[in-house]
């Protein structure tokens, strides 16, 4: 592959040399081997012919400026690879060095995305100009995959903004940023709105700065905000990594502490060693498994999700026009909001005007802390507010396109408002209920348009929960299916597509993790250990703590239906026996009645209820690693049951479902890629489910499929 065509090479009248990044057969440019071969030539070129050039603009004949790491390769370092990984990191690092020393002014012409990689690139050149058009996104995502910047990222970040600004603003939660953004915190220098601007931009600069220098290369330079050799900043030092436990809760994610390492530790070397330490904390990264679950997760299985990998093929793209929303409390409200700034009319019913005008005051909240925080302009929030309207009356839901039933979780009183409004709307709407636990199938018999039925999922708070789990019922039509598929895209969230069942997927699984962990109280272990082994296994939340918001009254209902429906052969699980006990004897049903695991004063969360000690006596302990793995093994097993029985349909949804909709850890790279992932892969996971089977219960059985596939080595795909 020759430099010409991965990187094309002109040179004007004025001796200013555009490279143009175009890797040859790919829709974006990536730092992948070929990418660095042809970055070699190109270099000794630029060094040769240093006396005829005045300047060098370096942009980008694709749509973004530059992708990134090659994904593809870096999932596949393992730890025996490290010396090579180590070896290319170094190699990247010299020639990206090369580019911002060769002694010519250099300039970054960013022309659309350069996250990870583009922007290291941007960073190894003199001056940065953007080009403001949709789709612009500057910052360094590495940490989402659980990596680093590591082709000079940190140590450039962390010179040209101080350790401060460059691990909260850029490197810790891998913000990207619109081109204003951007210029505001000093990552671009210039932005523009036309493309012919953007080179003659980038051209003007490059020519009236020919001494143009790195402010790092500068004789003097120091390192903004102060380094570690400061005392005073020194003295501020030891709360970096205490917040950063904070935040994380105890979990250990490696990427942010790597990246809070090789910046502070790089910060008190020069330019070279800071380098070579970033290398060794990104081969660390590279070559661990953390990375792999989740890059595996948050690119490779998100892109399948997002790009449809599921929708059926063959039906027109589909924009909802007028929703009715019906019940407008806590989801019914939130539905409306989002609804609303996907563009769609709203029309929210409740029992009374008062109601459903509460229900559209909650977005009238959020539109506020929107424009209070430069996230809208008025004008824009005025418009998203004007498109709900308020109503207790079923003929104002005339001509509408879709519904969305959020009222109680009662299928009679669901029942009642279709039948309200079924011959009011349009006659070929989608009818989607948010119901939580009730399975759509049975739901649907109560419609005159079964096929038209559809469980619509949202997660709360919903506007800020990114997932929409869409629930196949058996007679739902294919034409629904890829209706709410584009409804999800239409209004931003991510969906996932399953098949009907009591809980679907997300309720049913997350169901495990709350039961196990109320298992152990019941087992007589300490709650505030069982709270901490939640925590630190990743969860976002403790099971306790969760357990209360979502209120404990609803699972034992559930529970009571189950038993009575099982009837002899009902095995009790230590969960049901801690509910009764919870709401039966002591009256406390969580957070929304007062009182639940935790105590609440003025509605506050308040500790651990006390009594708990009374109530369930600690009088075991077992293994810290147990009690984390009886909750991350009791999700996956039963979701490898969800695959089995054609609940999930892909293993893809499964990863990205968990994570985005009920708190899987994240560093699993969710529910099925922490069976992949899991040291010794299926057949150590396997052999470890044995292990807690024996221990703990029936519920830790290894499904027949996953042992098949421990015997054939293979991976669930
Ligand atoms: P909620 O009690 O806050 O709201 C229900 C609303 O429905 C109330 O405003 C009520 O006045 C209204 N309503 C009752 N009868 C009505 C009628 N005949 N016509 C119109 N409106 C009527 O409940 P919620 O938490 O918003 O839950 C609603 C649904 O969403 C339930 O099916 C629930 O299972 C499901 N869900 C809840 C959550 C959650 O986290 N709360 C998450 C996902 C799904």
């Amino acid at each position: 592959m020759s430099e010409q065509n991965h990187i094309g090479w002109d040179r004007d009248a004025d001796g200013v040399v555009t490279l143009t990044m175009d890797a040859p057969g790919q829709s974006a440019n990536t730092m992948n081997r070929a990418f660095i071969e042809a970055l070699g030539p190109v270099l000794d070129r630029l060094e040769a012919e240093k006396d005829e050039i005045a300047g060098v603009v370096v942009t980008s004949a694709k749509k973004t400026f530059f992708a990134g790491g090659d994904l593809n390769e870096l999932i596949q370092a393992r730890p025996e690879d490290a010396a090579d990984v180590m070896a290319r990191n170094l190699q990247i690092k010299a020639l990206l060095r090369r580019l911002e020393t060769f002694g010519r002014p250099v300039a970054a012409a960013i022309n659309g995305a350069a996250l990870g990689g583009g922007l290291e690139i941007a960073l190894s050149t003199h001056h940065r100009v953007a080009l403001d058009v949709k789709g612009t996104e500057i910052g360094f995502p590495e940490v989402t995959l659980g990596l680093l910047p590591g082709a000079g990222g940190v140590v450039r970040s962390v010179r040209l903004l101080g350790i401060t600004d460059a691990l909260l603003k850029v490197l810790l939660q891998g913000q990207r940023y619109k081109p204003a953004a951007a210029l505001e915190i000093g990552l671009v220098h210039e932005v523009v709105a036309t493309p012919t601007e953007l080179l003659a931009a980038a051209k003007a600069w490059v020519l009236a700065n020919p001494e143009a220098k790195q402010p790092w290369d500068v004789p003097g330079y120091r390192i903004p905000g102060g380094d570690p050799k400061n005392p005073k900043f020194a003295a501020n030092l030891p709360a970096f990594p205490a917040n950063l436990r904070k935040q994380l809760k105890g979990a250990d994610y490696p990427a942010p502490r790597n990246i809070l390492a090789a910046a502070v530790e790089g910060a008190r070397l020069d330019f070279d060693n800071a380098m070579t330490v970033e290398a060794r904390y990104f081969v660390e990264l590279v070559t661990g498994q953390v990375a792999k679950n989740m890059t595996q997760a948050f690119f490779f299985d998100m892109q399948k999700v997002t790009n449809g990998a599921s929708r059926p093929a063959g039906y027109e793209p589909w924009t909802a026009t007028k929703v009715a929303v019906l019940g407008a409390g806590m989801m019914g409200a939130g539905i409306a909001y989002v609804c609303a700034r996907g563009g769609i009319e709203v029309v929210l019913k409740d029992v009374s005007v008062e109601a459903a005008q509460k229900g559209k005051a909650y977005s009238a909240e959020l539109l506020d802390k929107a424009v209070a925080r430069g996230k809208m302009t008025r004008e824009a929030a005025d418009s998203v507010l004007a498109r709900i309207h308020p109503t207790a009356d079923a003929a104002d839901t005339a001509g509408a396109d879709l519904v969305i039933e959020a009222v109680f979780e009662s299928p009679e009183l669901k029942a009642k408002v279709f039948g309200e409004i079924q011959d009011v709307i349009a006659p070929d709407a989608l009818l989607g209920s948010n119901t939580s636990t009730l399975p759509i199938t049975g739901l649907a018999r109560a419609v005159k348009r079964p096929a038209d039925f559809i469980g619509l999922h949202f997660f709360s708070p919903v506007d800020k929960m990114p997932l929409l789990e869409i629930i196949v019922g058996e007679q739902t039509s294919d034409a629904a299916i890829a209706k709410a598929f584009d409804l999800a895209k239409q209004i931003k969230k991510t969906p996932i597509i399953v098949n009907d069942s009591r809980g679907f997927f997300t309720s049913r699984v997350i169901g495990r993790f709350l039961d196990e962990a109320m298992a152990m109280l019941d087992e007589g272990l300490r709650p505030n250990s069982i709270e901490q082994a939640g925590s630190q296994a990743g969860y976002p939340a403790p099971p306790l703590q969760l357990m209360d918001e979502l209120t404990l009254t609803l699972p034992q209902k559930i529970r009571n239906e189950a038993r009575a429906a099982a009837g002899p052969d009902w095995v009790e699980h230590g969960s049901g026996i801690v509910l009764n006990r919870m709401i039966d004897e002591y009256g406390r049903g969580g957070r929304s009645a007062g009182a639940g695991f935790y105590e609440y004063v003025d509605g506050k969360r308040a500790g651990l209820w006390p009594g708990l000690r009374e109530a369930f006596p600690p009088h075991v302990g077992i293994p810290f690693q147990d009690m984390q793995e009886r909750m991350l093994f009791a999700e996956a097993l039963d979701s490898v049951r969800c695959l089995d029985e054609g609940v999930l349909r892909s293993v893809a949804e499964a990863n990205v479902g968990s994570i985005l909709g009920i708190g899987f850890p994240a560093w699993t790279g969710g529910v099925i890629q922490y069976i992949n992932g899991y040291e010794g892969g299926v057949t150590g996971f396997v052999a470890r489910a044995k292990e807690l089977h024996g221990k703990y219960g029936e519920r830790f059985a290894v499904p027949q499929s996953l042992v098949e596939k421990a015997e054939r080595g293979e991976r669930v795909e």
